[in-house]
């Protein structure tokens, strides 16, 4: 480990040493303990990063769910607490936030569930600072029977809510913004603390979900169907967009809050209700956002359960998805996790959207603007610590300008000032995660023994939290390292000759999320966003592969799962379509001019019709059977397209 001195010293609490590696212990005392009863898998001790404390053991609802070992589910077994009772002194660091916690409604022991009611029967787990490594608070998790009664009760409002008028639902979105307007501040230094995001992108995060309210407001007054014309003579075709039902939304830990807004702004005000299956390790932020959301909804008269919560692990995520009663599964995550979700939805018929991976690369070309490459490159590359979905993890410069940019872009990393999170001046916090920071040291080593060159970084910060450096790396673009997405702060850089080769590295990898050009001249341009540049879902110009504005579309193609957020088109997702055709005639001509032939010789129909034996309805009586002819129709077949006689 290297030494660090953040230039931003830490002023929370600093953890002892032997903490952190109590915690690392602790993760792997209890993977083992599963490993045993294979009810308690790493990914989710590890996504926690939390531990549960012996001293605190479950209450006594939340034990005898435990005790039911509901099949699939983290199983708090007696071997799990007994794994953790010698590690009962990692410290907690809730009195030194306590009056952010209470401006939040965040306790030191909370219930993570709410189907209308806030309760909860599954393990308790604990949510821990990455710049500290101490306890934040804890929070009892979702049982299966919970994933149960939360749709169930969401499903139920969503009925009452879907007759709510559209612009009646949009002021009901406008009023969530302005609540979290109020606290937009004291959710973002939460972001903070339990992401490790710094405080000036925090902000930013919950700015996304503002303007998500504001988009939301604006197309619940605008949200438009369609009147086509049709082929057939006084005919009409309608298309309409209906509330679709359920929306389980599941999330991942890099954007605890702007994901929900993006979804949930767009499925409330287009009459859905919402089940929410957040990241375990960032629950807080979850509970917080949901009770001003609540806050909301209950001041209105509607029921909470449109926003249900479900924290817990892979597991709630996997009963949601797996759940016929959820119409669509937006899932935002690692690429490995949503090629299954995807599957399981879809296996019942159930829809899906997909936020995933990327490994997105930024291209400079040799007429670049040099200064402003470099700080866009900056800001995207080291941004939330490489813990974007749309962090530029390649960098793609033209020889000629190749040595002069690595220079400056590698003067400007050496500036990066590392620290705490919360700090003003720091641009750069910790990992999220322990597993994040293993990531990282394996990688380094995997890159040495590829043969890159490290220009930067490449080391973990000794010390308090979870920091490493940000790192840049010369390596060939075609390393089977260099297409995966490592989700750390590392650049993989590389010099190429002429547009169609940056063109072809950019596309050489199975993601397809975000990619960026810097350049002057106008014949790249075109060529990078037109069909044969650039596959991926976000083509940027000038601008680095990270920052995106909630208006347009987001989301990306191939690996990246092919789904959209957020702005334009994106609210049709979360609605079903429906065409109708109307006719305003007094005739039935078919589409496509079919002339369907079910009528006897039309002297049949005129001998009925002389005798009187037609009823009233135009039909021969008794004219043998199904077999009558029915005289309007006969006649309006000429109205059609190509219509002919006896089109029925
Ligand atoms: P992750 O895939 O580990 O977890 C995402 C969510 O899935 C979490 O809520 C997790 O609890 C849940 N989950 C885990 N196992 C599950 C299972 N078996 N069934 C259902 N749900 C399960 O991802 P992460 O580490 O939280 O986030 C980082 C990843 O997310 C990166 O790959 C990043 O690129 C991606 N991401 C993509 C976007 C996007 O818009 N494309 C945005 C943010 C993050």
């Amino acid at each position: 480990m290297l030494s660090y001195a953040p230039v931003a010293p830490l002023s929370l609490h600093s953890i002892a040493k032997s903490g952190t590696v109590s915690l690392v212990r602790h993760c792997s005392t209890l993977t083992a303990a599963s490993n045993s009863n294979r009810r308690f898998p790493l990914r989710s001790v590890l996504e926690a990063r939390a531990s549960t404390l012996p001293t605190q053991s479950p209450a006594p609802h939340a034990r005898s769910a435990i005790h039911r070992s509901l099949p699939g589910f983290i199983n708090g077994s007696g071997s799990r607490f007994a794994a953790v009772s010698s590690h009962e002194k990692l410290e907690d660091e809730f009195e030194l936030h306590k009056e952010l916690f209470d401006e939040l409604g965040i306790k030191k022991e909370n219930s993570g569930v709410c189907n209308g009611e806030w309760g909860g029967s599954g393990p308790v787990i604990y949510s821990m600072n990455p710049s500290t490594g101490k306890i934040l608070a804890s929070i009892t998790t979702a049982s299966k029977a919970d994933v149960d009664s939360a749709i169930d009760a969401a499903r139920k409002a969503q009925h009452l809510w879907r007759s709510v008028p559209t612009p009646v639902r949009g002021h009901i979105v406008r009023e969530i913004g302005e609540a979290l307007r109020e606290k937009k501040l004291a959710l973002a230094k939460l972001i903070s603390l339990e992401v490790g995001k710094i405080l000036a992108e925090a902000e930013g995060e919950v700015q996304e979900f503002i303007d998500m309210t504001d988009i939301a407001l604006g197309l619940s007054r605008s949200m438009p169907g369609q009147v086509l014309p049709s082929e057939r003579s006084k005919h009409l075709i309608l298309e309409q967009w209906h509330p679709l039902g359920c929306v389980g939304v599941i999330t991942a830990f890099n954007f605890p809050h702007a994901v929900y807004g993006w979804n949930s702004s767009l499925a409330f005000v287009c009459g859905n209700s919402v089940v929410w299956k957040p990241a375990l390790s960032t629950s807080l932020v979850a509970l917080a956002t949901t009770k001003i959301v609540h806050s909301v909804l209950e001041r209105n008269n509607y029921p909470t359960s449109l926003a249900a919560l479900l924290c817990g692990a892979g597991e709630v995520g996997e009963a949601v998805s797996k759940d016929r009663r959820v119409d669509l599964v937006s899932f935002t995550g690692s690429t490995a996790i949503g090629r299954k979700v995807g599957v399981w939805a879809q296996e019942r018929f159930g829809r899906v959207l997909l936020e995933l991976g990327g490994n997105n690369a930024c291209i400079v070309m040799d007429d670049a603007n040099i200064e402003l490459a470099v700080r866009g490159i900056l800001f995207s590359a080291v941004g939330t610590s490489g813990q974007r979905c749309t962090t530029t993890r390649r960098l793609f410069v033209q020889q000629g300008v190749y040595d002069i940019f690595m220079e400056h872009l590698t003067h400007a990393y050496k500036q990066v000032r590392i620290g705490n999170p919360l700090d003003k001046g720091t641009i750069y916090g910790p990992l999220h995660n322990h597993s994040a920071v293993s990531r990282f040291q394996k990688t380094m080593e995997e890159i040495k023994r590829a043969g890159g060159a490290i220009l930067h970084g490449g080391k973990v910060v000794d010390g308090p939290g979870l920091f490493v450096q940000p790192t840049i790396v010369r390596m060939d673009p075609t390393a089977e390292i260099v297409q995966r997405e490592t989700f750390a702060p590392i650049l993989y850089a590389a010099k190429f000759k002429d547009l169609s080769e940056a063109i072809q590295l950019n596309n050489a990898v199975p993601q397809g999320l975000s990619s960026s050009i810097f350049t002057s001249d106008v014949r790249a341009l075109f060529e990078f966003i037109g069909p044969n540049g650039s596959d991926c879902g976000i083509v940027n110009v000038n601008v680095p592969t990270s920052g995106a504005e909630v208006g347009a579309a987001f989301g990306g193609e191939k690996e990246t799962g092919g789904g959209r957020e957020a702005g334009s088109d994106a609210w049709k997702q979360y609605c079903r379509r429906s065409t109708t055709t109307i006719n305003f005639g007094d005739d039935l001509p078919l589409a496509q001019g079919i002339a369907f032939h079910h009528s006897p010789p039309t002297s049949a129909f005129d001998a009925a019709s002389a005798s009187g034996e037609v009823d009233k309805l135009g039909y021969a009586v008794g004219g043998g059977g199904e077999d009558v002819v029915k005289g309007g129709i006969t006649k309006a077949a000429s109205g059609g397209v190509g219509g002919s006689a006896g089109t029925v």
